[in-house]
């Protein structure tokens, strides 16, 4: 996700309903919940927040996908197209593989930055489902065991953790990049014990991102 910002509402002047597609950068992020299965304390939207980087994300609805094609235009000029909001991508699964499909037969490369919970929420392995629609899957391991990653991301359901971590190990046989997340100095988090997991347990890149920024 982008780097926060201290504004807590719209800026004046904009739209009550939160951008679609924002970019960042040479990067074009797509906003298309504000749903999540985790209410993590981290979360700018946790505290209220629903401004990053200057963006206003809090959709009023869930967008459709010619309203979310319209927002993107023409995604040849982007160097990635990424499905990142202040929501869970995943919770709407049809919708995102529509897109997706939409933006592969453009030529854009496309990114999923996720919970990892979507086998989970869904009730099967959708892994395959994204198989050539998603070039990279980014996805929150955000904590080295299963005590802390529910203190910090309070799931709705139970073998979250788990399921995260399934999710990381098996991405990459059908996805072509996978990389796991978590936050360097979020109380209590072992960043180094994160990437041990995600090398030597889930044979997944890892990267380090810092408490305190979204991005
Ligand atoms: S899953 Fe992402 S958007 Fe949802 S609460 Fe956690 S950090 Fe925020």
């Amino acid at each position: 996700m982008p780097e926060r910002t201290e504004q807590m509402t719209a800026p004046e002047g904009e739209e009550a309903s939160g951008s679609i597609a924002y970019q960042i950068g040479d990067a074009l992020y797509l906003n298309i919940t504000n749903a999540c299965t985790l209410v993590c304390e981290f979360c700018p939207k946790t505290q209220g927040d629903w401004v990053v980087k200057g963006h206003y994300l809090d959709l009023d609805r869930n967008p459709s996908f010619d309203e979310v094609v319209a927002a993107i235009g023409d995604p040849e000029p982007y160097r990635e197209v990424v499905f990142c909001g202040l929501g869970e991508p995943t919770l709407r699964f049809d919708m995102l593989k529509q897109v997706a499909r939409w933006l592969k037969e453009r030529g854009a490369v496309v990114r999923l930055n996720t919970d990892g919970l979507a086998s989970l929420v869904h009730g099967r392995d959708v892994l395959p489902e994204l198989a050539g629609l998603i070039d990279v899957v980014s996805v929150s391991l955000n904590a080295q065991n299963e005590e802390l990653y529910n203190h910090h991301c309070q799931p709705n359901r139970a073998g979250a953790y788990d399921a995260c971590k399934d999710f990381i190990r098996e991405a990459g046989e059908h996805i072509p990049e996978v990389v796991a997340t978590a936050l360097e100095g979020l109380p209590g988090i072992d960043i180094d014990e994160c990437q041990r997991i995600a090398e030597e347990e889930l044979g997944a890149r890892m990267r380090r991102r810092f408490y305190g920024r979204v991005g």
